[in-house]
């Protein structure tokens, strides 16, 4: 003789096993998103340290176009210094009075390199300032994102301890179903999001919000076989 299947009890299980298969889909979304996180600050902070890397440049350009002004700066002196010696050769006043407005124009010309320097200075003092803040604001967040990683990672080492438990639990309840009917669950909680059985309230399948007809209802409460809603194929049952 088959073995009876007592359908009452068979559904509770489900409902018992379903519980604990949905803890572990939603621990297991956790330890999916504790990566995703990490990354998230990961690239937070490569952003900004590429800003900082930015700012440093800035200050490398600014150097150099100081050095060339520097270099024109120092060309121009060796000119009037050039015209200045010529001077003492010069034969007339108009040939000298020519030297000296020469003269006169390339101290004007340097004049105006010696303000760009100074402007230079100034930009690089503020490059500088804001290098030296930015500096410190992401040895800051080195040290949060390191502590927050610590925290994720023994966060996520518990909840794997508390999914192993669940699944040690799952599997000691799973041996209780029969066969069939555990394969059955396993498929429509697969294509389900993990519910696959549910209860009738109102009339109504709790999986789907379904009008349940009043055979069906009646079938699920004479509790003689798995009866699964007609909509969305889930397991249905009533609760007393
Ligand atoms: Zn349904």
């Amino acid at each position: 003789m088959a073995e009876t299947i007592n359908f009452e009890e068979q559904v509770k299980l489900l409902v018992e096993l379903q519980g604990l298969d949905l803890q572990i889909l939603k621990f297991e979304d956790e330890l999916k998103a504790i990566p995703e996180r990490i990354t998230k600050l990961e690239n937070d902070f490569k952003d900004k340290s590429a800003s900082l890397k930015k700012h440093e440049d800035n200050v490398k350009a600014l150097q150099l176009k100081r050095k060339e002004k520097e270099g024109e700066l120092q060309a121009k002196e060796d000119t009037i210094k050039k015209y200045a010696s010529q001077m003492h050769q010069v034969k007339t006043n108009k040939e000298y009075s020519a030297l000296q407005d020469e003269i006169n124009r390339v101290k004007a010309d340097n004049s105006v390199i010696e303000e760009a320097i100074l402007n230079i200075f100034d930009q690089v003092d503020i490059e500088n300032k804001g290098i030296v803040a930015e500096r410190e604001i992401l040895k800051k967040e080195d040290l949060a994102m390191a502590e927050e990683k610590k925290v994720l990672a023994a966060s996520a080492d518990e909840v794997k301890v508390e999914v192993d438990n669940l699944r040690v639990r799952r599997n000691e309840l799973a041996v209780k179903v029969d066969k069939n009917i555990l394969t059955r669950y396993g498929r429509i909680s697969a294509n389900k999001d993990g519910l696959a059985v549910v209860p009738i309230i109102d009339d109504s399948c709790q999986g789907c919000f379904g009008l349940m007809p009043a055979q069906v209802i009646n079938e699920v409460r004479m509790k003689n076989a798995i009866v699964c809603c007609e909509n969305c194929t889930r397991i249905l049952y009533i609760e007393e």
